[in-house]
């Protein structure tokens, strides 16, 4: 392995976890933005702090030599666990493990990426790359703030590479569905259940005649799931109720299924309903899937031979969970994800990530990122 120095990467893992970093909460993201800064510094990389959107949410962006960028490092720097978690649950290592809040995801995969360039400063080759690095604060809750910062610094990248986490025996993320939320609310007439039903327009009923044709949606051969995960209605037993809520999570794999995904709702009319009953249909596919291309298969296909040469069988799979690599393929960037430290259960208090993949991971990018560069200048002459 080409990076050894795991002492001093978890030096750097026990600060970073240990600063508490929640979506929100400014100064705690800042305060890893400033310690990721610091570092680019010294590897004469140009760092900005940039507050887009809100002017809340602070992100990261340190650059070495001049666009178009062979790679671009794309992490997020927020966790789901409120301030005061890391006083709780400090960054702890044992049985071979790390653990502690946002040990995998992702501050893990952060610190991959600049271990991986100071080693590529250490080799003498980072002077000669151009390298671009973007850590936003905002991830977790949806990257609202920061999606247009992540789309624009892609359009001058050729590759993206996600430091999400690394999935268990090495398994990176080649492709991410897409998806979003529909909400549909339907508005009866409320009437005594007992003494006078005939007044009154169910909307618990009428609401519930729409939920099987939205399971219909669900396609195997394409890869789309919808779910009705929220059914909200009624309130008294003795009431008819005039109320009543749908919320429904749709992923999508193929691109193409957000047309048909979309007009389904818009489609989905009273005329299913009885006609005093009254529907509001709000949502969209506002996540577009990070789906295979001819490039993004080449990228994955580069870093996994680069992987094998470091002694591991590494493969590929498809996950319902979106990331931020979702808004660069999008944009036609070959993008890969997943390559943060191997680790498991994100969002929960056993998160943990196996140490062994430190020096495997850091190795790998460094070899890949290099290899990205080398394919340029081969392309060029
Ligand atoms: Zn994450």
């Amino acid at each position: 392995m080409e990076f050894t120095d795991i002492e001093r990467f978890l030096v750097d893992f026990t600060y970073v976890v240990n600063t508490d970093s929640a979506s929100g909460h400014t100064d705690g993201i800042l305060t890893v933005a400033r310690f990721f800064e610091n570092r680019f510094l010294r590897l004469g990389m140009d760092c900005e702090i940039l507050m887009p959107g809100n002017k809340e949410v602070p992100c990261l962006k340190a650059t070495v030599g001049t666009p178009p960028y062979d790679v671009m490092c794309l992490g997020h720097m927020d966790t789901v666990f409120p301030e005061g978690e890391a006083a709780k649950r400090p960054f702890a290592v044992h049985d071979n493990r790390a653990w502690g809040p946002g040990v995998c995801d992702m501050k893990g995969g952060l610190l991959v990426a600049l271990h991986a360039l100071e080693t590529l400063k250490r080799t003498g080759d980072l002077d000669n790359m151009s390298i671009c690095v973007l850590f936003n604060g905002d991830e977790e809750t949806g990257s609202d703030q920061s999606q247009p910062l992540i789309l624009e610094t892609a359009e001058n990248c050729r590759h993206v590479l996600v430091f999400e986490p690394c999935r268990p025996d090495y398994h990176l993320v080649s492709q991410r569905k897409g998806g979003g939320w529909f909400h549909i609310e339907v508005t009866g007439k409320q009437a005594h259940a007992g003494a006078d039903p005939h007044k009154g327009v169910n909307a618990v009923v009428e609401l519930a005649r729409l939920v099987p044709s939205i399971q219909d949606l669900n396609d195997e051969n394409t890869g789309t799931s919808a779910h009705v995960t929220v059914f909200h209605g009624g309130d008294k037993v003795n009431i008819i109720p005039s109320r009543a809520t749908v919320s429904v999570d749709v992923r999508i794999l193929d691109p193409g299924e957000k047309q048909r995904v979309e007009s389904f709702f818009a489609g989905l009319h009273p005329k299913r309903l009885c006609k005093d009953a009254q529907v509001r249909i709000t949502g969209a596919i506002d996540r577009p899937p990070m789906a295979e291309t001819d490039q993004s298969r080449a990228l994955q296909e580069l870093i996994i031979s680069q992987a094998e040469q470091l002694g591991i069988d590494m493969k590929a799979i498809t996950t319902g969970g979106c990331s931020d690599g979702n808004f660069t393929a999008s944009a036609g960037v070959p993008t890969i994800d997943g390559l943060g430290l191997v680790g498991a259960n994100s969002h929960r208090a056993d998160e943990y990530i196996e140490l062994a993949s430190i020096p495997v991971m850091v190795s790998l990018i460094s070899r890949v990122c290099r290899k990205l560069a080398e394919k340029k200048s081969t392309t060029a002459g």
